[in-house]
């Protein structure tokens, strides 16, 4: 497969249009972000390890029968996927209490939430990505209904896979972002799955181990990866 132009360059990943018209090169950088990328950081082995870590997270859930659109890791920091139509909304799943949530309603990071509750956010850097409804995607008509509904249920199955892929490895999946988009009608997962976007803490001790160790200056950012890697199985060099 050749790799031609680049087609898009996000925060933390670009992607590469391929020779072959289904396929695309994703490319996990170094770079990170937050707060609407007004906080920047190269981290030193970032897009090695969430390349690894997402490969290994998107072949779990292949494996449990939801379909996403990534095909195989190419190298160190690039992997192959399928060419979405991306919805322009973000998927968040929280089991517990952390992050926009507690600051919009005032509730204590780490309440537990039953049921989890699911949100839809517009992506749009301008508006700082705006919380929205089902109703504002058909409005707008940024979406199908029946793909809000499809990403909606794939959200919480992914929710019912990894909640106990990673408290068999001693953690908590806290919440995180999925995308979807369209492969020749069928809806997939896309982006990533990385702890870029979810909280892991420690199941015990309720260290964080994802992006909030960026957020919030805790240090050893990339370590904290590499330990919730580690102990789903994934060796790093
Ligand atoms: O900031 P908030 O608490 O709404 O984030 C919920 C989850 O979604 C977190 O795991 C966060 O990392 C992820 N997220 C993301 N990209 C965004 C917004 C949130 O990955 N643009």
């Amino acid at each position: 497969m050749k790799q031609l132009e680049q087609l898009y360059s996000g925060k933390a990943k670009t992607v590469f249009r391929t020779d072959d018209p289904d396929h695309y090169i994703m490319h996990f950088r170094d770079d990170t972000s937050a707060f609407d990328g007004k906080k920047l950081a190269k981290l030193d082995r970032k897009g090695k390890v969430n390349n690894r870590f997402n490969a290994f997270i998107m072949e779990k859930l292949e494996a449990a029968g939801i379909r996403t659109h990534f095909v195989r890791v190419l190298n160190d920091q690039d992997c192959v996927v399928k060419r979405l139509e991306m919805l322009p909304i973000e998927c968040v799943v929280r089991n517990i209490a952390a992050g926009s949530l507690c600051r919009r309603l005032g509730v204590q990071e780490g309440l537990e939430l039953h049921p989890p509750t699911f949100e839809l956010f517009l992506k749009n850097d301008a508006l700082g990505d705006p919380m929205i409804n089902e109703s504002h995607v058909e409005a707008f008509g940024w979406a199908k209904a029946e793909h809000v509904v499809r990403a909606r249920e794939l959200t919480y199955q992914v929710n019912g896979v990894l909640k106990q892929l990673f408290a068999d490895a001693g953690m908590l999946l806290v919440d995180y972002k999925l995308e979807f988009g369209l492969f020749k009608g069928e809806l997939l997962l896309g982006d990533e799955f990385t702890p870029d976007g979810c909280r892991l803490w420690d199941a015990q001790t309720r260290e964080k181990l994802d992006k909030d160790r960026f957020r919030q200056d805790l240090g050893d950012v990339i370590e904290g990866y590499e330990i919730a890697g580690r102990r789903l199985g994934l060796h790093f060099d």
